[in-house]
């Protein structure tokens, strides 16, 4: 009951990549969210989805968060840094998770066509893979997959 509370006063990580995807909904984008947080739990870089606007297949919330956490720490590694986004990676931003020693993987919905965690190329579990993240799936995925149905929903009609 108090969750409610909690969350209003301070909103957790997969609250600030839902602001995220909010706002690239905002922007024309896929509503897809991403927040990284440093070992030490702080939110470090954010990012929503930004194709349309780069003129960037590759400008996925993922992959902009993980180039942001880098800038800001001085490194190619995220080691000890949990990465949350709004829906399922896909393969390309499962790789790029991988590269980049993310500690922990929480996302919201999952995506049966286009993720590369859980579904299809399954990344993580490649004997080529050698970083795998401990994936916490399921994470506010209500909320993601509802923004997700009624974005697509919006475009089809
Ligand atoms: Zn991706």
């Amino acid at each position: 009951m108090s969750d409610a509370a909690d969350r209003q006063q301070k909103p957790t990580p997969m609250d600030l990549a839902l602001a995220e995807a909010r706002a690239a909904e905002g922007r024309g984008e896929v509503p897809i969210g991403a927040v990284i947080l440093s070992p030490a739990g702080e939110p470090i870089a954010r990012a929503g989805n930004r194709t349309l606007e780069l003129k960037d297949p590759t400008a996925h919330a993922e992959l902009l968060a993980i180039r942001a956490a880098c800038e800001r720490l001085g490194s190619e590694r995220l080691t000890g840094c949990d990465l949350y986004v709004t829906l399922e990676p896909c393969p390309m931003c499962a790789a790029a998770i991988s590269f980049a020693r993310i500690r922990r993987l929480y996302y919201g919905a999952a995506d049966e066509k286009g993720g590369g965690v859980d579904h299809g190329p399954r990344i993580f579990s490649h004997p080529t893979c050698h970083h795998r993240p401990e994936v916490y799936g399921g994470i506010g995925e209500s909320d993601a997959a509802a923004m997700l149905r009624a974005f697509f929903a919006a475009r089809r009609a």
